[in-house]
């Protein structure tokens, strides 16, 4: 095809993008994507495919998806006060706060290294994005913050808490901080709350200017696609008309609602994840020229001597096992990879691999 019409017609900020990359998983032992290993228990998959039976797939679903909000609201402890909005995926609701305060010229803040949705989704917004990195310890730098804050005046502030990739919480002082401080919206991303027991939640007391994003996708769910956003109803009202109307299927809200009610299986399956976490840190942690970082998610993320990383991850892929590289992405990430937390068995299969690799 004569290409002259695509560079007539398309955005050149969009050609200039690179596609958001994901790797084809094939046979691997699949630690890449922060999936939840754990499969169903025989019950709970009766359940469910009774209930499929009778969902009625010609018809369009529920808009508002009452029923699944209200069982999000009970399970996550979600005052009356606060309203919820349902994304397809978290990401879904990061487009829709971006696309709610697009304006050309205005910015949307995040530190570095960070989600990269964040940027992507702003970037095709046609909006600012502007990073300031943390510190070497990963955690906020927050008088670099603060002063991006004072100097951007950001329509949005992005925090992932814990952060992806480097898996630690930001420090509360800090976060506290940046929400008084912020003349426009701060999202805390709690895709990880599973691992992480710690949350931002209440303060929406505190904050007109909070939202707390979460997402079943880590906690066992990722193939519904499924985000949650909570905040005062204000903000949400405005936020809610970017949405599509049937942005939730039929599919998807029936079987988040089985699941919902039946949290303490995922509740089981990530605790267990928790203490694989553990175990697998400690092994990565002991191995010669491994710098392992600690993490309250269920990955890991880990430096290698200088020169390594890609070599590394190439002799994993070629052991069967799929993990994330990250070396080349950041300056901030140079050297490192970042594998997610597996059944013990899978773990084990991973830590063998790389004894091997890093013996030979
Ligand atoms: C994985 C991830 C998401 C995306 O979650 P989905 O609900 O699957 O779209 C959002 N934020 C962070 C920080 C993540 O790591």
């Amino acid at each position: 095809m004569n290409n002259n019409k695509v560079i007539q017609w398309i955005r050149s900020d969009i050609r200039d993008l690179a596609a958001y990359h994901v790797p084809q998983a094939g046979d691997y032992i699949k630690l890449d994507a922060m999936e939840n290993p754990f499969s169903w228990p025989d019950s709970l998959l009766d359940e469910w495919l009774s209930a499929l039976r009778t969902t009625p797939i010609n018809r369009y679903p529920d808009p508002q998806a009452q029923q699944l909000t209200s069982i999000i609201r009970q399970d996550m402890g979600v005052a009356n006060n606060i309203d919820i909005v349902l994304g397809n995926g978290s990401d879904e609701l990061i487009q829709l706060i971006i696309t709610a305060v697009t304006q050309p010229g205005r910015v949307v803040l995040a530190p570095e290294p960070t989600f990269v949705m964040y940027k992507l989704i702003t970037k095709l917004m046609g909006m600012t994005f502007q990073s300031v990195p943390l510190k070497d310890n990963y955690d906020l730098d927050e008088e670099a913050m603060l002063a991006a804050i004072e100097k951007y005046q950001p329509a949005v502030v992005f925090l992932a808490y814990p952060n992806n990739p480097t898996g630690n919480l930001f420090s509360d002082d800090a976060i506290h901080q940046i929400l008084s401080r912020s003349p426009g919206l701060v999202v805390i991303d709690e895709a990880y709350h599973a691992f992480a027991k710690k949350s931002y939640l209440q303060q929406l007391e505190n904050y007109d200017n909070l939202l707390i994003l979460r997402t079943v996708s880590k906690m066992g769910l990722a193939g519904l696609r499924l985000g949650v956003l909570m905040g005062d109803p204000n903000w949400l009202k405005e936020i809610n008309k970017v949405r599509l109307p049937y942005n939730i299927n039929s599919l998807t809200q029936i079987t988040a609602s089985i699941a919902l009610q039946h949290s303490d299986i995922f509740k089981s399956q990530t605790d267990e994840i928790c203490v694989q976490r553990q175990v697998l840190f400690d092994a990565l942690a002991k191995m010669n020229g491994i710098e392992a970082y600690s993490t309250q998610a269920n990955f890991i993320l880990f430096r290698l001597i200088a020169g390594n990383a890609s070599g590394v991850f190439e002799s994993l892929k070629s052991a069967g096992i799929l993990i994330k590289n990250l070396h080349g992405s950041t300056p901030a990430l140079q050297d490192c990879l970042r594998v997610t937390v597996g059944t013990a068995s899978q773990n084990q299969a991973f830590l063998k691999a790389m004894t091997s690799i890093i013996h030979r």
